[in-house]
């Protein structure tokens, strides 16, 4: 992880680094915080030396040079620490939002006072003078109103811009876990799901776990024999069949959960995280089924429709068992498929 800064300490920064940020021309989106945040709690040396190169003389950062800075001193924001500094962000908005809020209406609650008490003291002729300083008061603090009044009408633009900071990282986070050319949840996503399984750790053999991979069969040939272009098409066309597959047993909470993935060239995973071997199995049958009963419309003419395959290995989670030695029991499931003759499935049990 990253980021391992305790709320308290990361609003610190927060603080430090927003005035910072808002001094530069380019935006303020989430790289740029990251930027900054990184600068103002000293974690990053490297960034440090480069920023202050950059910014001598009261120099200020254009838009692409807080993304070389990012780049090369910070690569990529992890998208949960992503999530949470947004959250961070807002709170402390709108607790100042709100401690703004509550200034103007008690100085709004002075201001009916002071009124009140000069227009007593306008009717009686021998306490003007005193009238006057409490008009001179009262003009005081109805500046301090419009003060207030200002400062909230600019932390609620603020927080209108922090909320679509926030849906901006929110949306970098979605784009990072899924493929693009299938929409599918990508590697990174299933390699996180799979970890979550691990930290769950399972104490029920039968829940525990079931994982599903399938390879497309003799995929080389259709990229050899009708380019890969057609080939990226028959992958687009497998993702729709497994997006339709867990659709279909959606009404199974097990199946609800599952997480179709492609996490290679032309392999697919489904992750169920609290599995049952006999639905996963029924599950990889009702999609090798499903390939191989599809056509994928090559041309317009009826000989230009192609066929194609996959083949299937399917597992169950052993109680305390690793990732790496769960895959590899799936893997060594599908490769059974593959040599007994492929567009089949074999459950290997834990
Ligand atoms: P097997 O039945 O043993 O799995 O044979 P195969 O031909 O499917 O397996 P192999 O591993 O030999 O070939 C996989 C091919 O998948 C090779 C590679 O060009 C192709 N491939 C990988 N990623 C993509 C992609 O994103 N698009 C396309 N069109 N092809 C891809
Ligand atoms: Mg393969
Ligand atoms: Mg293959």
């Amino acid at each position: 992880m990253r980021y391992t800064d305790s709320m308290a300490r990361s609003a610190e920064h927060l603080r430090a680094a927003l005035p910072l940020m808002t001094q530069q021309r380019a935006a303020l989106h989430p790289a740029s915080y990251a930027v900054w945040y990184e600068f103002v709690s000293g974690m990053n040396p490297s960034l440090n030396q480069a920023l202050n190169i950059q910014t001598a003389g009261g120099q200020t950062l254009d838009e692409a040079q807080v993304w070389t800075l990012y780049r090369e001193h910070i690569c990529e924001l992890d998208p949960a620490t992503g999530e949470k500094i947004s959250a961070g962000l807002n709170q402390v908005l709108e607790g100042m939002a709100a401690s703004a809020a509550e200034a103007g209406h008690q100085s709004a609650r002075f201001d009916q006072s002071l009124t009140h008490w000069v227009e007593r003291l306008l009717d009686n002729p021998p306490q003007q003078a005193q009238a006057q300083v409490l008009q001179e008061l009262l003009s005081g603090t109805r500046e301090i109103r419009g003060a207030l009044n200002h400062l909230k009408q600019r932390l609620d633009s603020s927080q209108e811009e922090i909320n679509s900071l926030r849906e901006d990282v929110r949306r970098a986070r979605g784009e990072a876990l899924l493929d693009a050319l299938t929409g599918l949840a990508n590697r990174r996503a299933f390699d996180l799901q799979m970890q979550k399984c691990i930290e769950a750790a399972p104490t029920d053999k039968s829940t525990a776990p079931c994982l599903v991979l399938g390879d497309i069969d003799f995929f080389k040939r259709v990229n050899d024999s009708y380019g890969h272009a057609f080939g990226d098409q028959v992958l687009r066309a497998v993702a729709q069949t497994l997006k339709g597959v867990v659709g279909s047993c959606g009404a199974h909470p097990s199946a609800d959960e599952a997480l179709p993935a492609r996490i290679g060239g032309e392999e697919f995973a489904l992750l169920l995280p609290n599995g049952q071997l006999q639905l996963a199995q029924k599950m990889a049958e009702t999609m090798r089924a499903s390939v191989a009963a599809s056509r994928i419309r090559r041309g317009a003419t009826p000989a230009e429709i192609e066929r194609v395959t996959i083949s299937i290995g399917v597992t169950q989670m052993a109680l305390g068992e690793s990732a790496d030695s769960f895959y590899a029991r799936a893997d060594r499931a599908l490769y059974a498929s593959k040599r007994t003759g492929r567009n089949c499935v074999t459950v290997l049990a834990a």
